[in-house]
């Protein structure tokens, strides 16, 4: 079977991106491997470190290294967003087959010393895993927000810059690089003229994508996907973005589908009838996501 590199080099080639979904359970583990093999893509699981702690990272890496060796299924497992040295050492030695060193909220040349570091460590632990650097803060929570939070890049010259990219591959050594191109994390909802609340999330910058992809010789990574619309991914990942990440979606599913589920059986006790509409709910999302991603729709 191809490893993860391989997955994205072979995206990346045939103009599609791999999507890259959140979990905080095995109920959305189950989804979205269902999703992605009902499809017959390859899928990457991302466990923040909220998430990795609730669950276990040894827990989460030895179910999806279960899940791709026992159905031979490109499915692997990237630490979202992880800060610290410490939840570094931990993703490395659980196993993981990426993980994201983010600084992106320090000063530039700060970003990349600590990246520097963070990827000769890993790097000395293991040649396999990848490694990913982030420039441009794009803000920190998937959660449905009301307003655009300070501080996020999204003025034109607030984007990553090609000259700063090349800059930042060069000197730390990523395998991966995810820019800040007028995406954000979370949704932004705001009531329409009608009172309905819809997604008011950012327009991507098209061609600033097109420009970090020829400054750079890594593949780009889109966070923040939840809420950007169908035409800007088409877009994006034909410019060149060969990962997608989406977790507010899938956050969403879960709790809209609980609720309903409990308000409809208030006497049921079991949790895996209570959660069955929950894991059907981010099924659909995932697929339709990968569907989009993959250009099967
Ligand atoms: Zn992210």
């Amino acid at each position: 079977m191809n490893n993860l590199k391989d997955v994205i080099d072979q995206a990346g080639k045939k103009g599609v991106a791999v999507g890259h979904f959140n979990i905080s359970d095995s109920v959305a583990l189950k989804a979205i491997f269902e999703a992605a093999q009902e499809l017959r893509v390859p899928v990457i699981i991302g466990t923040s470190e909220g998430e990795a702690k609730f669950l276990g990272r040894n827990m989460a890496s030895a179910m999806v290294k279960r899940l791709r060796v026992d159905n031979d299924f490109p499915i692997f497992l990237n630490s979202d967003h992880t800060h610290s040295m410490d939840e570094v050492r931990d993703a490395v030695s659980a196993g993981y087959d990426a993980i994201i060193f983010d600084a992106s909220k320090l000063p530039f040349e700060e970003n990349i010393k600590q990246t520097k570091l963070a990827v000769e460590y890993i790097r000395s632990k293991s040649k396999d895993i990848l490694i990913e650097g982030e420039i441009g803060f794009i803000g920190s929570s998937s959660q449905v927000l009301t307003a655009i939070p300070s501080g996020i890049a999204i003025s034109p010259e607030s984007l990553t810059k090609p000259e700063d990219a090349a800059r930042f591959v060069k000197e730390t050594g990523v395998d991966l690089l995810a820019p800040a191109v007028g995406n954000l994390h979370g949704i932004v909802m705001a009531p329409d003229a009608n009172g309905v609340l819809r997604s008011i999330n950012p327009r991507l910058d098209i061609k600033r994508i097109g420009e970090l992809k020829n400054a750079v010789n890594v593949p780009l990574v889109l966070h923040g996907g939840s809420g950007i619309a169908d035409d800007d991914f088409r877009s994006a990942i034909g410019s060149g973005i060969s990962i997608v990440h989406i977790n507010t979606e899938i956050r969403l599913a879960w709790k809209n589908k609980l609720e309903e589920s409990l308000k409809k059986n208030r006497d049921e006790v079991a949790p895996y009838k209570i959660l069955e509409p929950s894991l059907e709910g981010i099924r659909s999302v995932v697929k339709a996501r990968l569907q989009l991603f993959n250009k099967l729709i």
